[in-house]
């Protein structure tokens, strides 16, 4: 039985006591110095109102903001305000090339596959728009033991394929740090036979969970996990004490904002920011989102990791997600994305399941560089339903929209030249944090990159690709590995040294 020191939750009686007592108020104090906070309301629609009353869709204008993107610095607020308001057709495309070009610099040509793996739904919060939320009686309730999370991970790690995860919680006493380290270190621990007959594992395990204390954190930090990530929901402060009932732990605004400067206080410096987009004035988000980043960098020097774009789906006992007044089309989606990417140029950034096949598909020419495929969000759904496509509302958090296999998705991209990553090397050699932004910022992490995306699909091709599979990635990962030698000449022994090692059953191999 492994043990950690859970210094904030352990002592609490009850869910009272817990709701009162979890939050620390010089935690949050002590990053919004003079009670002000890095989120101004009023600022924020003086920006847009501002680029509002500049002339519109002006092309000089928008090109001199796009030349400062290709810098890869972040934007100023009024540059990202004024791009917000672009929307004529022709600008738009200039903006997705500039977009799909600051990517290719940044992260090159692949995508790096991941899949959720909902842990428990146990949860104190009434959050209107989710399923998890406590006074759902249709929910069914479970945390999964330590078998059950092996059973998980036979089939994602052994069956799928997958090698990088990111673990779900509610929040709730009995789900724990405590409970959280334990179950991140069994995912770590458990090793299995790919179909071939090879040791396969998930290595690296990242975190989506309510906000914690800074003494938390540091448990999450001992046991390795990569991103913490928590999305803010809304930025808009009155609109998030409507939605979060405010005599819950999740209704405290300032905590849940505050969250990533405790995480970078406590050594996690992979963060990933979000939005659930639907809940408020998309345009506001995305200017929040900027603030928010900005803000990072000021105090530590180090924006986020990734940003995430989750659009609010339907989920059981709600209708908050079909009748908000602020649900957009898909061609706002499309701004969204890429004036986020031009505006954090080298962050991460993720589309789940949540959207559409053609969205998701669409999106990679936006500049989204992560996606979840083969996904189940039920808790227990992998070794309960085989990983075939299965969806029960009573049983997730919402429903998705995108049910491919990985193997197809996989497959879809390569006809497009795409490459499917899986590499987790990065924070497994530390580059992390105030590191991983230079070596992003500068092109260096590409080249590590583009070498692991070949290493770790070769792993996946020789493990688990059908026949089919195999024939239609071949070519794609031939044409990577001409542009390595031809990129990197030097280093090209190296790389095929590594390369034919894997060919020859070696597994685990990076840079
Ligand atoms: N319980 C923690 C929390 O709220 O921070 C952890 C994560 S919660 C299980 C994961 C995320 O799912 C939430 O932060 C929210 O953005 C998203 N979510 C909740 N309801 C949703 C819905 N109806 N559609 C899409 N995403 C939703
Ligand atoms: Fe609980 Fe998170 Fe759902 Fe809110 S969003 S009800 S905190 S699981």
């Amino acid at each position: 039985m492994l043990t950690f020191p859970s210094p904030s939750i352990r002592h609490y009686k009850d869910v009272a006591d817990y709701r009162e007592h979890f939050v620390r108020q010089d935690q949050i104090d002590r990053y919004l110095p003079g009670g002000k906070h890095f989120i101004d309301d009023a600022k924020i629609l003086a920006d847009l109102a501002t680029a509002a009353a500049l002339p519109k869709n002006d092309p000089a204008r928008v090109r001199d903001i796009l030349a400062k993107s290709r810098t890869l610095n972040t934007l100023l607020p009024e540059e990202t305000a004024y791009l917000l308001q672009v929307d004529d057709p022709a600008l738009l495309e200039e903006m997705e090339r500039a977009a799909l070009e600051i990517k290719h610099s940044v992260y090159d040509n692949r995508v790096v596959m991941f899949a959720p793996l909902y842990i428990s739904n146990l949860c104190v919060n009434r959050c209107r728009y989710c399923g998890f939320r406590c006074d759902n009686p249709q929910e069914r309730r479970r945390m999964l033991t330590m078998d059950e999370i092996k059973q998980e991970i036979d089939i994602l790690a052994g069956k799928i394929g997958h090698k990088r995860l990111i673990a779900v919680y509610g929040e709730h006493p009995l789900t724990s740090t405590d409970y959280f380290a334990e179950t991140i270190q069994t995912i770590y621990a458990r090793q299995v036979k790919s179909p071939k007959g090879t040791n396969v594992g998930i290595r690296r395990v990242n975190v989506n969970a309510a906000p914690l204390p800074v003494e938390d954190l540091r448990v999450l930090h001992e046991v390795g996990i990569g991103t913490f990530q928590v999305f803010q929901e809304t930025y808009h402060r009155a609109t998030y004490e409507r939605l979060h009932p405010q005599d819950t732990v999740k209704g405290n605004y300032d905590w849940r904002t505050t969250c990533f400067h405790r995480c970078m206080e406590a050594g996690v410096d992979d963060v990933g920011l979000g939005v659930l987009f639907g809940l408020y004035d998309w345009q506001y988000e995305v200017m929040a989102l900027l603030y928010h980043s900005r803000d990072l960098e000021k105090w530590f020097n180090i924006g986020p990791h990734t940003i995430s774009f989750p659009r609010m789906q339907p989920a059981s006992g709600t209708d908050i997600p079909q009748k908000s007044p602020y649900i957009f089309d898909d061609a706002t989606f499309r701004r969204i994305v890429i004036v986020t990417r031009l505006s954090v140029p080298y962050t991460g950034m993720i589309i789940t399941c949540r959207e559409s096949p053609a969205t998701r598909d669409a999106s990679v020419n936006w500049g989204v560089t992560q996606m979840d495929a083969s996904s189940n969000i039920a808790i227990k759904g992998y070794s309960d339903f085989a990983h075939e496509s299965h969806q029960e509302m009573d049983i997730q958090q919402f429903m998705l929209a995108d049910n491919r296999t990985l193997e197809g998705l996989i497959c879809d991209f390569a006809k497009r030249g795409i490459i499917t990553s899986f590499c987790t090397a990065g924070y497994r050699c530390g580059r992390t944090g105030g590191c991983i932004m230079d070596a992003l910022k500068t092109g260096k992490e590409g080249k590590f990159c583009k070498v692991n995306a070949v290493l770790t699909f070769r792993e996946w091709l020789d493990d688990f690709a059908s026949p089919e599979a195999l024939k239609l990635c071949t070519p794609v990962i031939e044409s990577e590995l001409a542009a390595i030698q031809k990129w990197l000449p030097r280093f090209w022994p190296t790389v095929k040294e590594h390369y034919d090692r894997i060919c020859n059953g070696e597994r685990d191999l990076f840079f």
